[in-house]
């Protein structure tokens, strides 16, 4: 039954039972009305006749008038016969009367008539008592009814009372809880009502909605474990150790090449805090130092591992998320991947190897090469025409160029195997430019540059391998004369600051690009467009044995207007 029809019903119910109890408290009270009616009208009026008629016959021989009355209220008398007897005994009294009438002082025919009366007041005393006690019946009956009737409707309302708001409110109680649990993800909730009315259906509704839900939520979870396997799988596969943090730094995940490489256990790595594991591991603790640390360029990591070395470049990838519904990225945690290179490595030792072999391997035959050209240029040898002469002259600077380049490419094979040996001594800077321009003095002539040097009086020496030095700054004036334009001048200046030596060269050269400035330091790097010859080594060689040294070397330059290039050493102490 719908929950419409059922309240239409209740209140129906409700409403016959208050028409059902008004419509018997009307009958009742009808009913004794109807008695007090029947005494009034019947008897009491029958009572006042008598009384009248009695008051009446003591003065009935005195005042003419009297009989007349007498016969007035015996006339109402008989027109009011409602008991039984009460008409002989009014039919007695007229007869009674009619004889007084004609004797008047019979005393014997007053007191008869006086009986008479009397008789009928009895009669109707009786009446009114009889009827009375049906009056107090029915005042009883009445009194039975209503109570009955109303505790009838008492226990009806009193139900309705009770189950009719529980009935509607309870329903809705449990659909709000349902609700809430749905909105708590909780999608097994489901709702119990029985019958086949509005609240059913709407279970029924639910109960759909809820399945629905979870069918979506097992299928979504399902779809994500599936993923998340699928990412730990391939991660599990990578041949680079992987480690993964969360934004405490716990240990999320760990693949299996940085469980072989670091010996760490996977059940008692997992969720716990990285630096809780690397107290006890040194791999984890070295990694964790260098996150913490500002990134620098860093040497590949060497570690020991499946019975050779091998070589891992780390990689620090932070995790961030925009939440749903934020603007900000938040920090989720990080990757920490070593690249495994190895193979890499291996290659570049075999290509340093080859280098220096080959390089020395040619050092020799050149020089003999270059002392034989010198016996050449001798006249006890015999000799040469111009023509000759040039062409020893042109192969000279071959050669020296040669020599040139087998010597740094000598220089940066032993710097790339730590082979270069460093003989530091306190050295005279003074010394140090004047061999480093006398060695490059061929080539400012050819170009017809000027070498300037100003050195600061009293410089303190500094300690360095002197060659090493005299190396870099005879590389830095041969620079600036390569890059310069002819019939310039490059400035070679040496001077005390902040308690170091500082030796420049300066030139008024083409000057180099700022984006190119730092990469000019790297190995084999040559600013795009140059096309001077070279080998990209030169500075790469001094920066090694100027850190090696403790100094350090910089550039400032711009283009067009020329390049300062810039070395500190430490003054000895
Ligand atoms: P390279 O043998 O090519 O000269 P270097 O290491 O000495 O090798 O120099 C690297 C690059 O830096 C050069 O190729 C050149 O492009 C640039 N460079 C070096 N010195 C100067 C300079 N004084 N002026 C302009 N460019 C320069």
């Amino acid at each position: 039954m719908k929950i419409k029809t059922k309240l239409t019903v209740a209140l129906t119910l409700l409403f016959a039972l208050i028409v059902m109890l008004a419509a018997l408290a009307v009958r009742q009270v009808n009913l004794l009305a109807e008695d007090a009616g029947n005494i009034l009208t019947a008897n009491y009026q029958s009572l006042d006749y008598s009384r009248t008629m009695y008051k009446l016959l003591d003065n009935i021989s005195r005042e003419p008038k009297t009989p007349e009355k007498f016969q007035e209220s015996l006339d109402l008398q008989k027109s009011n016969i409602t008991e039984v007897g009460e008409k002989e005994l009014t039919t007695d009294l007229q007869e009674d009367f009619d004889a007084l009438l004609k004797d008047s002082a019979n005393t014997t025919l007053v007191a008869k008539v006086r009986m008479d009366i009397n008789s009928i007041m009895k009669l109707n005393m009786d009446a009114i008592k009889r009827k009375s006690n049906i009056a107090g019946d029915t005042a009883k009956n009445s009194i039975l009814w209503i109570s009955i009737t109303s505790s009838f409707c008492l226990i009806i309302g009193f139900t309705l009372i009770i189950n009719l708001p529980g009935y509607i409110a309870n329903p809705i109680r449990d659909l709000t809880e349902s609700i809430r649990q749905i909105a708590a993800k909780n999608y097994a909730q489901r709702l119990h009502f029985k019958g086949h009315d509005e609240f059913s259906a709407l279970a029924k509704s639910f109960n759909t909605m809820a399945q629905k839900l979870q069918e979506y939520s097992d299928t979504d979870l399902a779809r994500v474990m599936t993923e998340k396997r699928r990412v730990e799988t391939l991660i599990n596969n990578l041949h680079d150790p992987v480690i993964g943090l969360d934004e405490k730094n716990r240990i999320l995940f760990i693949n299996e090449e940085a469980l072989k490489i670091s010996g760490l256990k996977k059940e008692t790595t997992i969720g716990k805090p990285a630096a809780d594991v690397a107290l006890h591991n040194d791999l984890l603790r070295l990694l964790l130092q260098q996150i913490s640390t500002a990134p620098t360029k860093e040497e590949p990591l060497k570690i020991y591992a499946d019975n050779k070395e091998s070589y891992f470049e780390k990689r620090l990838v932070p995790i961030s998320i925009i939440p749903t519904g934020e603007s900000e990225a938040k920090a989720i945690g990080s990757f920490i991947i070593l690249q495994n290179i190895t193979p890499y490595k291996e290659l570049d030792v075999a290509k340093t190897s080859f280098i220096a072999t080959v390089s020395h391997e040619f050092k020799t035959p050149i020089a003999s090469m270059k002392m034989s050209l010198q016996l050449l240029e001798n006249e006890r040898t015999g000799t040469l025409n111009d023509e000759q002469k040039n062409l020893i002259s042109s192969i000279k600077d071959d050669i020296t160029r040669l020599l040139r380049t087998t010597g740094e490419l000598l220089n940066i094979t032993q710097v790339e195997t730590g082979k270069a040996q460093l003989h530091p001594e306190p050295c005279n800077v003074n010394g140090i430019i004047h061999d480093a321009v006398a060695a490059t003095y061929k080539i400012a002539e050819a170009k017809n540059i000027a070498v300037e040097i100003k050195i600061e009086e009293n410089l303190l020496p500094v300690t360095v391998d002197k060659e090493k030095a005299t190396w870099i700054v005879s590389n830095l004036v041969s620079n600036a004369i390569r890059y310069s334009y002819e019939q310039s001048k490059v400035v070679v200046s040496a001077f005390r600051h902040e308690g170091n030596i500082i030796i420049a060269v300066q030139d008024t050269g083409i000057g180099i690009e700022a984006g190119y400035q730092q990469r000019i330091f790297d190995k084999y790097f040559r600013v795009p467009g140059n096309e001077k010859e070279g080998t990209g080594l030169g500075l790469a060689i001094s920066k090694e044995f100027i850190t090696s040294m403790n100094g350090t070397i910089w550039v400032d330059s711009a283009i067009g207007r020329g390049s300062t290039f810039s070395i500190s050493l430490p003054v000895s102490v």
